[in-house]
């Protein structure tokens, strides 16, 4: 491991760390979304996800995070990131949450984020905002190439959100350099022009999260410290996963199938398909 513009590049040993941190982090998120049902509080699934993260022989990252009591973010509606799990907020049909996890695991990070709509009564628009936020992302990891720049992600993120329709694109917030901690350089944005900021490079690994609204990109953080909502109480939709560059492209390490639905066969041809990891 060694640094070179402040960004930790990661050995092979070490991006097979991250990615069993990752895959820590992928199987509690499907357990997250198959447990997202109405009547079901956001401090229950805060429960599930510290279970599955401890049961895996893993850290819950963000629990005592500058002091964030829990192992999930549970933002729910207008929330758009950081919002504090809580047993009186019980889910209710035609809601949306976004989950955002994080786990250490043998020292090396995974963090990703899924936006999940409740029940059979939410309203098409906003399913389809949540879609439009992850296409966005994967068109960020399928941009992402060695000896490109950093900003060709931010740029595919961008282009595909405009395409999308007329949302917001929350501007306060992004992705992030991610292994030995949870935050490192360099800050992805979720917009510009392509062809700018840092070259990429084999051994880079990056969290990529959109976060768009139905509104105005504007937001603010309630007097709890943490939970960040729309201005204008447009509801918002967060997605994440955290990618390692490889010579075969994105690998993406908190995808229970590396990206490999998403991105083809090609990204994932370092990993046998075990029955492990094929189950998960
Ligand atoms: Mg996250
Ligand atoms: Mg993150």
């Amino acid at each position: 491991m060694f640094r070179t513009q402040h960004i930790q590049i990661k050995t092979d040993a070490q991006i097979d760390k991250m990615r069993a941190a990752g895959l820590v982090v992928g199987q509690t998120l499907e357990k997250l979304r198959a447990a997202v049902a109405p009547g079901v509080s956001t401090a229950d699934l805060d429960a599930i996800a510290e279970e599955s993260i401890r049961s895996a022989g893993a850290i819950p990252s963000f629990k005592g995070y500058h002091g964030f009591p829990a192992s999930i973010c549970a933002s729910v509606n207008d929330q758009v990131v950081h919002g504090i799990p809580a047993g009186a907020q019980v889910l209710r049909d035609g809601d949306l949450i976004s989950i955002d996890c994080g786990a250490i695991l043998d020292g090396w990070h995974g963090d990703a984020a899924i936006t999940v709509g409740v029940g059979p009564s939410v309203d098409p628009k906003y399913v389809e905002m949540a879609k439009v936020c992850e296409d966005a992302m994967w068109a960020g990891f399928a941009a992402a190439r060695i000896d490109g720049r950093l900003s060709d992600i931010s740029h595919a993120v961008e282009r595909v959100v405009r395409a999308g329709g007329d949302y917001g694109i929350v501007t306060g917030y992004g992705g992030h350099g991610i292994g030995t901690e949870m935050h490192q350089d360099p800050h992805v944005l979720n917009y510009g022009r392509p062809g700018r900021g840092p070259k990429l490079v084999r051994g880079m690994a990056l969290a990529v999260e959109p976060m768009i609204t139905m509104g105005a990109p504007d937001t603010d953080e309630l007097e709890d410290g943490w939970t960040v909502v729309t201005r204008d109480g447009s509801w918002a939709s967060h997605t994440e996963h955290t990618f390692v560059l490889t010579d075969d492209g994105p690998w993406v390490l908190t995808a229970v199938d590396g990206g490999r639905s998403r991105l083809g066969d090609a990204v994932t041809s370092r990993e046998p398909v075990s029955p492990d990891t094929r189950d998960w």
